[in-house]
C-alpha cells in the first residue's frame, strides 16, 4: 500500500494487480482509485473518496465479465470511447478491469490499442487472479503489482479495524479461507452466515434418502432466488447520490447512472449462481469438518469451530458428500448453461445414496 501511495502522485498509465482471489486486489484498487480521484491524494473523507471507495465515482469506469468473457463491445463502450472523451467531472479518469484474464481476444486487442496510445488523463487498472493468461502485449505495457494470499490473522485484524467484533471476525476469516472480500460480507451482513444455515439444513435433509435429497435441493435453490430478490433494494441505495431532491437523475450523471444500472443487472444475473456456490461451499466445509473430526483432528483445525460436528456422520459418507459438493461447484462454475437445479439435485442424491452403504 505504501507503494500505491507514492504512485498516486505520478501514476503510470496502466497497472496489473496480480494475485489470487481474496488477496486484497479489489481493496487496493479502490484505495488507489480514490487516491487518483481525490484532490488531496486520497483523504478517505471527501465526496470523491467516498464514491471511489464504492466503485461509484463518475470518472471511474468498471469493466467485468458478462457470463464467461469480457466482450469486445463492452471494452469499446466502457473503455475505448470514454478514454478519449473529457471526463464527466474535472480530474482523471480511472478504468478498472476486473478478471482481466477473461478478455476475449478481440476485447484484448481493443484494450491494447488504448494502452498503446493512452490518454494523458487516464489510468488503467487490470485485476487478475490468472495474470499469466493475459497477452504478453498487454502485460508488457503495464506496471505489475503482485499480491499474495492474505493470512488469517491479517484478515481478522482488518475486519476488527473496520469495527467487527473479535469472535465474529475470527469465524468469518476462517470460513472465508483468507478471502478478505468474502470474509467481510460474512462478518458485516446481518444474515452474512445465513447461507451456512441453509447448507446445514440441506445436509440434514440429504441424509434422509432420495426424497430428502430432492427437498434439500429445493431449499438451496429457493435460498438463492430469495437472495437475488434482496439485491433489488441495494440498487436504490447505490443510485441515491446521483439523484436530485425530487429523486430524478441529475443531468450530468445520466452516464454514471446508466453504468451503475448495467453493472447492477449483470451482478443480479450472477447473483443466484454466486449464492448457490456459497451454499455448496458451506456444505463442503461442514462435510470437511466431519471428515477432520472422523480422523481425530483437533477443534482448532475445523473450518466451523463454532458448530458441533454431527455425531452420526460416517467418514465414508462425509468424504463422498464432499466430493459431490465440489463436483457440483466446479460444474456450475464451468458451464453457465447448465440447469442449476439438476446439478444441485444430483449432488444431494449422491450424498443420500451413501446412506445405505
Ligand atoms: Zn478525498
Amino acid at each position: 500500500m505504501t507503494f500505491l501511495r507514492g504512485a498516486a502522485e505520478r501514476p503510470h498509465h496502466a497497472y496489473v494487480f496480480a494475485g489470487p482471489e481474496g488477496s486484497g486486489k479489489s481493496l487496493a484498487a479502490r484505495a488507489f482509485a480514490a487516491s487518483l480521484l481525490c484532490a488531496n491524494g486520497g483523504c478517505g473523507e471527501c465526496r470523491d473518496c467516498r464514491l471511489a471507495l464504492r466503485d461509484q465515482h463518475p470518472n471511474e469506469f468498471v469493466v467485468e465479465p458478462e457470463g464467461r468473457d469480457i466482450h469486445v463491445d463492452t471494452v469499446r463502450e466502457e473503455v475505448w470511447h470514454p478514454a478519449y472523451l473529457t471526463a464527466p467531472e474535472p480530474g482523471r479518469k480511472v478504468f478498472l478491469i476486473r478478471e482481466a484474464d477473461r478478455l476475449s481476444p478481440s476485447a484484448a486487442d481493443t484494450l491494447l490499442k488504448v494502452l498503446e496510445e493512452p490518454p494523458a488523463d487516464a489510468v488503467f487498472l487490470l485485476l487478475s487472479a490468472r495474470a499469466h493468461e493475459l497477452p504478453e502485449t498487454i502485460w508488457s505495457r503495464c506496471h505489475i503489482v503482485t499480491f499474495t494470499a492474505l493470512s488469517e490473522p491479517f484478515v481478522v485484524e482488518q475486519l476488527e479495524a473496520e469495527g467487527v467484533a473479535a469472535a465474529r471476525a475470527r469465524l468469518a476469516a476462517r470460513l472465508a479461507g483468507g478471502n478478505l472480500g468474502r470474509a467481510r460480507r460474512m462478518a458485516v451482513d446481518d444474515d452474512g452466515l445465513a447461507f451456512r444455515d441453509v447448507a446445514a439444513r440441506a445436509l440434514e435433509l440429504g441424509s434422509m434418502g432420495a426424497a430428502g435429497a430432492l427437498e434439500a435441493a429445493d431449499a438451496v435453490i429457493a435460498a438463492a432466488a430469495e437472495h437475488k430478490k434482496g439485491l433489488g433494494r441495494e440498487l436504490d441505495a447505490e443510485l441515491a447520490p446521483f439523484l436530485d431532491e425530487k429523486g430524478r437523475p441529475e443531468e450530468a450523471y445520466r452516464g454514471s447512472i446508466r453504468r451503475i444500472e448495467t453493472r447492477f443487472h449483470r451482478r443480479e444475473r450472477r447473483a443466484e449462481r454466486d449464492h448457490l456456490d456459497r451454499v455448496l461451499m458451506a456444505a463442503s466445509a461442514l462435510l470437511r469438518d466431519a471428515v477432520a473430526a472422523g480422523t481425530g483432528a483437533s477443534d482448532r483445525a475445523l473450518l466451523n469451530p463454532d458448530r458441533e460436528v454431527a455425531e452420526d456422520s460416517s467418514l465414508t459418507k462425509a468424504v463422498a458428500g464432499l466430493a459431490a459438493m465440489e463436483e457440483a461447484r466446479a460444474a456450475l462454475a464451468d458451464d453457465v448453461n447448465l440447469n442449476p437445479r439438476l446439478v444441485v439435485e444430483r449432488a444431494f442424491l449422491q450424498l443420500s445414496l451413501q446412506e445405505g452403504r
